[in-house]
């Protein structure tokens, strides 16, 4: 067991998958020309008009054939095998309001059920869902992409901003890490 006991959380999008390069090409397919620092969630919703965004969210989070296209996150699958050679408890909570979609993607990935399985993820709609299940399962860290999800998780101690293509500022209300080997220096 871990000297001081840690229950980790991750969140999916942006942290065990990678879907900048999809979110490029949708994009591009929408009419816009984006360089990869403007894929993240909070900054391509200031660029893309609602409606264009919605279609870019449906193809990626929604249609099946799209979403399966993403990769994962390099660094991820060896901090997931250290952190359960170590024992420590973690959890996967997601906003995809498909799990059959997300699960698919984590099949074929080799981390479901190997990492992530019907024991350890949950599907949950709101931000503030995010933060009741951190509390009700005692999540002492969680890493999310998104800073208004961070904040939030205001029962969860330790907040991680997973920021690998590092355009987001430092904050009070975080630790900002750039990738899983970074990340790993406080999970593990
Ligand atoms: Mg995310």
């Amino acid at each position: 067991m871990p000297v001081k006991s840690k229950i980790l959380g991750f969140d999916m999008d942006g942290v065990i998958v990678d879907n900048s390069q999809l979110k490029l090409k949708i994009a591009k397919s929408l009419g816009f020309n984006l360089a990869p620092f403007q894929t993240p969630a909070e900054i391509i919703k200031k660029i893309m008009a609602p409606e264009m965004l919605r279609k870019l969210q449906l193809a990626i989070y929604h249609n099946p054939l799209i979403s399966i296209e993403a990769p994962l996150m390099p660094g991820i699958v060896s901090l997931l095998g250290e952190i359960s050679s170590a024992k420590i408890p973690y959890f996967l909570i997601s906003r995809r309001l498909e799990p059959e979609i997300a699960i698919g993607l984590l099949k074929k990935r080799g981390i479901w059920p190997k990492y992530f399985n019907e024991s350890n993820a949950l599907f949950v709609i709101t931000p503030e869902d995010k933060n009741t299940n951190a509390k009700r399962l005692g999540v002492t860290h969680y890493v999310d992409d998104e800073t208004k999800i961070l904040s939030v998780l205001e029962d969860v101690p330790n907040k991680f901003l997973f920021d690998h293509l590092n355009v987001f500022p430092e904050s009070n209300n975080y630790t900002k890490v750039a990738s899983h080997e970074e990340l790993a220096k406080y999970f593990l």
